[in-house]
């Protein structure tokens, strides 16, 4: 309850935001069971870290559309519970585990959805460690940074460029690397064609602005009031998705002589997966971020497939060496994520907005006041 929140006395804080003395209680939004969204507490005890960890004064955190579900608890792998949900979480270390040489206190750093993996399984041991079956996931198998203080595993965290503000580093943690990966995926190289669905929405606005910067032609696809949007973040073309599929298709095509090279889509629906397929030039690529319900199919031509070579792909979050880059392009000024800063006492009220599809862009907690 905000009322309450205010009430507690802020301790003495540095000129970066941190307190000088690790207090033994702290603000979080917890959840004690599915369905029942968070209640705000001022008097959650400080976790201590374990010797591979750091303990993070979290400053800023995004709030990620994957929360909801951890707090509904309406996918198949619930989260633990109690949770305390939150992925995008930018701010200082406070603490540091000591087997930890590598990071001191007052780095900035972030933390984000893959908590930790165990770097022994084939895919760890491949690169993949965005599918590590052993893995711990930030906000939902273990506490996230919808807290002033959290635990990070201290190979995981994301040392945050000096010059990008928490801000604007906090929507990178997830939504930034999550489409940053995702255009590699598609394999679309630079000059050619990559069609960003939802490009106005906050994935897309993102995706538009990064695979401008590597390289990629944009065509930016979203309802007709997002047009000046996308051209401000300058995608080459526009179509919006009130278009019939198959004059989508053919704008798409007249615009990219043959065809789109890749396409990344981030939709519930499965529509537009079907008429993505239908505008990838030959040889293309589909790559879906979106999370629909469990059984939702997308609808695929098996002959045209083959016959056309296409590739329908799916991409989770990155690996550590693509959040480093992906906040790389953001420290450059190569990407600018659309944000609004709200308080604690605001998140019931986001949350509500999301699930109901109404927000704009990334809304960011300010979790040091
Ligand atoms: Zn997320
Ligand atoms: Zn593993």
């Amino acid at each position: 309850m905000p009322a309450k929140l205010e009430s507690v006395i802020a301790p003495s804080r540095d000129e970066s935001g941190v307190p000088k003395s690790l207090p033994k209680t702290q603000r979080v939004a917890i959840a004690t069971s599915h369905g029942a969204g968070v209640e705000l507490k001022s008097d959650h005890p400080v976790p201590t870290p374990g010797p591979n960890d750091v303990l993070v004064h979290i400053i800023r955190t995004g709030v990620c559309h994957t929360d909801l579900h951890a707090l509904d608890g309406d996918w198949e792998v619930k989260s633990k519970l109690p949770v305390i949900a939150g992925h995008e979480g930018a701010g200082v270390v406070v603490k540091v585990g000591e087997n930890v040489d590598f990071l001191q206190e007052g780095d900035r750093v972030g933390v984000k959805w893959l908590q930790s993996t165990c770097g022994q399984c084939e895919f760890c041991l491949d690169g993949k460690e965005t599918v590590c079956s052993n893995q711990q996931r930030t906000g939902f198998s273990c506490d996230g940074t919808f807290q002033e203080y959290a635990v990070a595993s201290a190979a995981h965290v994301i040392p945050i460029p000096e010059g990008l503000s928490n801000d604007q580093a906090a929507p990178i943690l997830c939504a930034g690397v999550t489409v940053y990966k995702g255009l590699k995926e598609t394999e679309v190289k630079p000059g050619q064609w990559v069609v960003v669905s939802g490009a106005g929405g906050g994935l897309g606005h993102l995706a538009v602005q990064y695979a401008r910067a590597m390289g990629m032609r944009v065509i930016a696809i979203d309802h007709p009031s997002k047009e000046s949007f996308c051209s401000k973040l300058k995608a080459e073309a526009f179509v919006p998705f009130t278009l019939k599929p198959d004059e989508l298709t053919q704008k798409i095509k007249s615009i990219t002589n043959g065809g789109a090279h890749g396409a990344l889509l981030a939709v519930a629906s499965p529509e537009p997966y079907a008429t993505a397929l239908t505008y990838l030039r030959s040889w293309g690529t589909l790559v879906t971020l979106g999370l629909p319900k469990r059984g939702s199919q997308i609808p695929v031509d098996i002959f045209d497939t083959v016959m056309r070579r296409l590739t329908v792909r799916g991409s989770i979050v990155g690996d550590r060496k693509d959040a480093r880059e992906a906040m790389e392009f953001a420290a450059r000024g190569d990407v600018k994520v659309e944000v609004e800063v709200v308080g604690w006492e605001n998140l019931k009220e986001v949350l509500g907005k999301m699930k109901e599809g109404k927000l704009q862009g990334r809304v960011v907690l300010d979790t040091s006041k």
